[in-house]
């Protein structure tokens, strides 16, 4: 399987090492060709507005939208935000978004209480990506400056969600977005979870 990372800014390598480990071919993407073949893309954490306005002027932002309207596109943190339909705390003209996921993000959800923290999730969809190396029952995630998801349409699926029940994990048929980095750590279950259960079916 051939993944690309989308390399303008934040932790691309760290999704590349992942995807290495569990035997995908990854590839960094910085221009519109480089989505040519790909049988899924990450989008890494990084800082929205940052990466929104690298893509635009990298001319990806269309070419980003039309690959997530049927290709498998997995958004961590910053790319959680890129590939929701609705972030607030937006300013006007400010950060374009590639949309795709019907989700309501706050950017900064935790922001002004806890810059950054860890904490197990339980998050049951990942019992389908389980394997003896991997640890069992919950994710250990790494929360940093991260976004929540507030409000989800009829067609999303909750991956995951804080012990308090605010939702940190989606799905919506072929893309992903979780607000933590799963490429930090050694837990390789939400990787491979897009590997099998989106990439390999789309
Ligand atoms: N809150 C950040 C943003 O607005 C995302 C932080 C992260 O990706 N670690 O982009």
């Amino acid at each position: 399987m051939k993944i690309g990372v989308l390399a303008l800014q934040g932790a691309f390598r760290e999704h590349i090492a992942k995807l290495n480990v569990l035997g995908a071919t990854a590839t960094e993407v910085r221009l519109p060709a480089d989505l040519d073949d790909l049988d899924g893309l990450i989008i890494p954490g990084g800082e929205s507005t940052t990466m929104g306005r690298l893509a635009q002027s990298y001319g990806l932002v269309a070419p980003l939208a039309t690959f997530s309207r049927s290709r498998p596109v997995w958004g961590t943190c910053a790319g959680l935000i890129l590939l929701s339909d609705r972030a607030t705390g937006q300013k006007k003209g400010g950060q374009p978004l590639i949309g795709g996921l019907d989700v309501l993000v706050d950017r900064n959800y935790f922001g002004r209480q806890v810059d950054s923290f860890e904490v197990d999730l339980e998050a049951p969809a990942l019992a389908t990506a389980a394997r003896p190396e991997d640890p069992t029952g919950s994710f250990h995630a790494i929360f940093i400056r991260a976004p929540a998801v507030l409000e989800v349409g009829p067609a999303v699926e909750v991956l995951a969600r804080l012990p308090d029940g605010v939702i940190v994990g989606v799905r919506q048929g072929h893309l992903m977005g979780v607000a933590f980095h799963p490429e930090l750590g050694s837990d390789l279950r939400f990787h491979r979870y897009f590997l099998q259960n989106i990439c390999a079916n789309a």
